[in-house]
């Protein structure tokens, strides 16, 4: 059985647990409460091959936008990093968790993008928020260019079928990487 690692890392309130809660269960939990170490686990079956998904989600007891991320970004083979469409804020976050997962991974933030194959994906969640878009769609996809990274917008509050699919993208890139 292959163990696949992931970090969620997001503003407080982006809907990170959401996202989470909603690939687990199928469901929309409006509010919830993470459980003491932040660490998820699920057994799942992707192509045949069963896996042993664990997702840390380190900023959710820090209560600040920005958490330390150096152990995470260590430990984990790939990243889920989330931000709210309706939020700009947590778009200039998401912006900065990237640098710094390339440079904990030891590259500069700009450049060097030929060497870069770090399985990360950006999430813009809230999509069904759409009314009170603060940050707009092509915004996402050329931040994920500029990183490498795989984009997809999303409402936790609405959708399964992209999010599973979101998980499962990253899950491979992981699994080939
Ligand atoms: P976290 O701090 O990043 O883990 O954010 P939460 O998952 O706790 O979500 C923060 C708030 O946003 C909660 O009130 C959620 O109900 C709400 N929320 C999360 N995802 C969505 C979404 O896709 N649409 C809407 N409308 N609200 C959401």
């Amino acid at each position: 059985m292959n163990d696949i690692k992931l970090a969620l890392l997001g503003s407080e309130g982006a809907g990170k647990s959401a996202v989470l809660v909603r690939f687990l269960t199928k469901r929309f939990i409006g509010e919830y409460a993470s459980n003491a170490n932040s660490l998820y686990r699920k057994r799942l079956s992707i192509e045949g091959r069963l896996l042993h998904l664990e997702v840390f989600d380190p900023c959710s007891q820090s209560g600040e936008s920005r958490c330390i991320l150096e152990e995470p970004v260590e430990w984990a083979d790939g990243f889920i990093v989330v931000y709210n469409i309706s939020d700009r804020t947590s778009f200039l976050n998401a912006q900065n968790i990237l640098c710094q997962i390339k440079e904990a991974r030891g590259e500069s933030c700009k450049g060097e993008m030929d060497k870069m194959d770090i399985p990360i994906c950006l999430v813009g969640n809230k999509q069904d928020l759409c009314h009170a878009r603060q940050v707009f769609e092509e915004e996402g996809r050329a931040l994920s260019q500029e990183h490498r990274c795989h984009f997809q917008e999303v409402s936790a509050a609405e959708d399964y079928l992209e999010i599973s699919n979101l998980f499962t993208k990253l899950i491979r890139h992981v699994m080939d990487h």
